[in-house]
């Protein structure tokens, strides 16, 4: 099959069009380097706009913003577009915005193409194998970069990963987003503030109706539903964040337990729970909860949101204690001030660490470099790191940063014919100070 587009061979070939993939292939083609992205959807986001994740989470510290760059340039086309208020946004101003990005740094952008195979020499990525439309055809490449999320071409090029927790192999819980309109705010915040006892403490109740407001509790009605069989047991709580002055609200509260989000028959299996799952929700809000009387269901994500798979091992793989006790990096490319939020399965406690306002941690550039590869780098939800430091680095906000310096990595190896660990830290870090300057910086 011919793409007429296509090039014989590119600089940078960025596998996965999610938020890292996206921030990769931007990065990348500002700096010169002849780019294609790679997607299997017919769009680009992944859990950004396929999962409809929303909102950023935290990527500030007291009044300094840890993550800027190609994310804040996302974020202004979003809201040029009056689609992100806040830190929230629709899936659908998402693609606008990344599109708009991507299209301006010159990126050929390759959609519904399902990477199939990756081609080696000895440690060397050759070429990919890609099925578009039932045809197989073969592009080639100086440098990868895998942010598909799921670790693809590490695991279809045989480079070493871990998947889940590294004792069990368990993997986080997987969520069907969804969103609701014709919600009576006042009235189910009225109910809210009423019932304190009934929601997680970390909420604040002083509520700015013109804001985002994350409510997430219900405790009692979910046990009670349980008990009445209304409800699987598997939903721990309802947990939704509005979507100001709209009515609308998008929740993040489908259960899913005991399954794999890298396989077909476990994600085909998640569709069927997710689904049951958010419609028992949906009648439970409208039937139980004051505000929700009149509401209804508008959407649903494309795809259950998948938080954890697999991990690649690179040159230096994040500890827990990195995360913790915050520490810093001389090759630091990206920082992040979110703590550890692990959704454990039913026998395991889940995690979430309330961090300080005061600092924050720092990701090394080692840590997305595949150690068994020689052109192979990995940034996003596949990054390297033990499973409970990937619990804190897994978001949207430090996903773009590590993207973006996978990009920039990239650039430079190409522009200076080396390899990518022949690349000076230093100037890779010149090229995205705006992710590190800081007053607090070692
Ligand atoms: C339920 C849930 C709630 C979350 N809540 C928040 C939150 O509130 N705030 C926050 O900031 N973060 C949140 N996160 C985390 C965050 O959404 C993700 O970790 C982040 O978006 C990952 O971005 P990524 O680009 O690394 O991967 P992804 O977004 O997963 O993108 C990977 C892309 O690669 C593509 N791909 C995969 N395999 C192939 C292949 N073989 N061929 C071609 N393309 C392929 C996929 O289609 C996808 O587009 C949440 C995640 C989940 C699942």
């Amino acid at each position: 099959m011919n793409v007429r587009f296509l090039k014989n061979e590119y600089d940078v070939v960025v596998a996965g069009g999610g938020i890292a993939g996206i921030s990769a292939a931007v990065k990348a083609g500002r700096l010169g380097a002849k780019v294609i992205l790679i997607e299997q959807y017919g769009f680009v986001g992944g859990m950004s706009t396929a999962g409809m994740v929303s909102p950023f989470m935290k990527h500030s510290i007291k009044d300094e913003i840890l993550v800027r760059g190609i994310f804040e340039e996302l974020e202004k086309g979003m809201i040029k577009r009056k689609g992100m208020i806040d830190n929230g946004f629709y899936a659908s101003a998402f693609r606008f915005a990344a599109l708009e990005l991507l299209r301006n740094a010159r990126v050929d952008v390759l959609l519904n193409a399902s990477i199939i195979k990756v081609n080696r020499e000895k440690d060397r990525i050759k070429s990919l194998n890609i099925l578009i439309h039932g045809y197989d055809i073969e592009i080639r490449g100086k440098v990868f970069i895998d942010t598909t999320g799921d670790a693809q071409l590490v695991y279809l090029g045989n480079f070493s990963y871990v998947k889940g927790d590294e004792k069990t192999g368990k993997l986080q819980a997987l969520t069907l987003f969804f969103r609701m309109g014709g919600i009576d705010f006042v009235r189910a915040l009225d109910y809210v503030k009423k019932h304190k006892e009934d929601f997680f403490s970390w909420m604040t109740f002083d509520f700015d109706l013109a804001k985002i407001i994350s409510v997430a509790g219900y405790f009692s009605t979910v046990k009670k539903a349980i008990a009445q069989g209304r409800l699987s047991e598997d939903v721990n709580y309802i947990f939704y964040t509005t979507l100001p002055e709209s009515g609308e609200a998008s929740f993040n509260t489908s259960n899913i337990l005991g399954l794999d989000g890298s396989t077909s028959s476990d994600l085909t299996k998640a569709e069927f729970i997710g689904r049951e799952q958010v419609w028992q929700v949906v009648n439970l809000l409208r039937d139980d909860i004051p505000g929700f009387e009149s509401s209804y269901l508008l959407e649903t994500a494309i795809q259950v949101g998948v938080r954890e798979t697999r991990r690649a091992i690179g040159d230096y793989v994040v500890q827990e204690e990195d995360i913790t006790k915050f520490r810093k990096f001389d090759d630091a490319i990206a920082r992040g001030c979110y703590g550890i939020d692990i959704h454990g399965q039913k026998d395991e406690e889940s995690r979430l660490d309330e961090m300080p306002e005061n600092d924050f941690y720092e990701v090394p550039l080692r840590a997305l470099i595949v150690s068994d590869a020689k052109n192979l780098l990995v940034a996003g939800r596949c990054i390297s790191a033990t499973r409970k430091a990937h619990g804190a680095l897994r978001i949207m906000p430090t996903s773009s940063a590590t993207g973006e310096a996978s990009g920039a990595l990239a650039a430079l190896a190409i522009k200076n014919n080396k390899s990518v660990r022949e690349v000076n830290p230093t100037e890779v870090k010149r090229l995205i100070l705006h992710n590190l300057s800081s007053r607090f910086s070692s």
